[in-house]
């Protein structure tokens, strides 16, 4: 009944290259090599042409504020050859205006996102999140001072205690919760637009497995206790660096009708969708976009693939 999870920006499209980092002279070796290509990003947006990112050469791309060592790619990437050297390159305001001055040719992963081809959806993920950990460690968190860049952009070091920093990654659980006529929980977020409907989420707490953060979550969004959660699949959200574990879960028979009851905070709507009511609205409501772990979570309980007004509305 249920179709496979399609994850496009899960796919691991480089080799990380990981012992690569350690070389002082990366960079330069990196510009010696005239296939290396730049994936540059201005204020978290990227150049999308044709459904694909529009990656640089290392002439076109004029020097940045700072560079992250991607890795070597594994599949053909936007037409080049496989073992391409990908570097990110994170561009000042006049360095973007020299690349591409209209502001419109710069695009947001989660507005664009859905538009891209699957590999560079996932490419630019990669990017957008170490980009995101950049942004927000040039303090070190322990003690204030600043921080530099090592190990190509996979590291900085406090530069007042030795302190090596990686980058953080913070978990969060997605679950598609059912009940006992396999129906499937959408809730809809005070903040969303109306009949925007999607599959409850929330980060994991401290010293929390993930198994008592599905619980603990869905409880407080839902008023409904869970059992039984089950991993599913993952998938990055660099926003700003989450990593969303995809559960599904089942409602606890002891539940009355009554304890369901949005937290009225995050969560302002609920509602159980049967598989054919959800076939049948489907064109009439947001779900979220492809490129989401839930909207592949929905459309693995659903066991076939919709269009919503998501698509419908571009
Ligand atoms: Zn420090």
């Amino acid at each position: 009944m249920s179709i496979p999870l399609v994850l496009p920006m899960a796919q691991a499209v480089l080799n990380r290259d990981a012992e690569a980092r350690d070389d002082s002279e990366l960079f330069d070796k990196l510009w010696l090599e005239n296939e290396t290509r730049i994936i540059v990003l201005y204020k978290g947006k990227t150049l999308i042409q044709d459904g694909h990112l529009k990656l640089l050469t290392t002439e076109q791309a004029t020097a940045g504020k700072y560079r992250v060592y991607l890795g070597r790619t594994t599949v053909d990437l936007a037409d080049q050859k496989i073992g391409t050297a990908v570097v990110l390159s994170v561009l000042s305001d006049n360095a973007a205006k020299a690349i591409e001055p209209d502001e419109s040719k710069w695009h947001e992963l989660r507005r664009s996102g859905a538009g891209l081809h699957p590999r560079d959806a996932a490419l630019f993920t990669q990017a957008l999140a170490i980009h995101n950990w950049h942004e927000t460690h040039q303090h070190c968190p322990n003690c204030g001072a600043i921080t530099v860049m090592q190990q190509g952009g996979w590291s900085r070091l406090c530069v007042s205690e030795d302190r090596q920093l990686f980058p953080r990654t913070d978990a969060a659980v997605i679950v598609a919760i059912t009940d006992d006529q396999d129906r499937l929980l959408l809730g809809t977020q005070g903040s969303w637009d109306q009949n925007r409907w999607s599959i409850l989420a929330g980060f994991v707490e401290a010293a929390e497995s993930l198994e008592a953060a599905v619980i603990r979550e869905m409880k407080e969004e839902s008023g409904l206790l869970v059992t039984n959660p089950v991993y599913l699949a993952s998938q990055s959200w660099p926003y700003p660096y989450s990593l969303m574990l995809g559960f599904q879960a089942s409602v606890d028979p002891s539940n009355s009708p009554e304890d369901i009851r949005p937290d009225g905070v995050e969560i302002a709507k609920l509602r159980w969708f049967s598989r054919e009511e959800l076939k049948a609205e489907a064109k009439d409501i947001l779900l979220p976009s492809k490129i989401s772990i839930a909207r592949s979570l929905i459309e693995h309980w659903l066991g076939e693939e919709v269009i919503s007004a998501t698509e419908l509305n571009g």
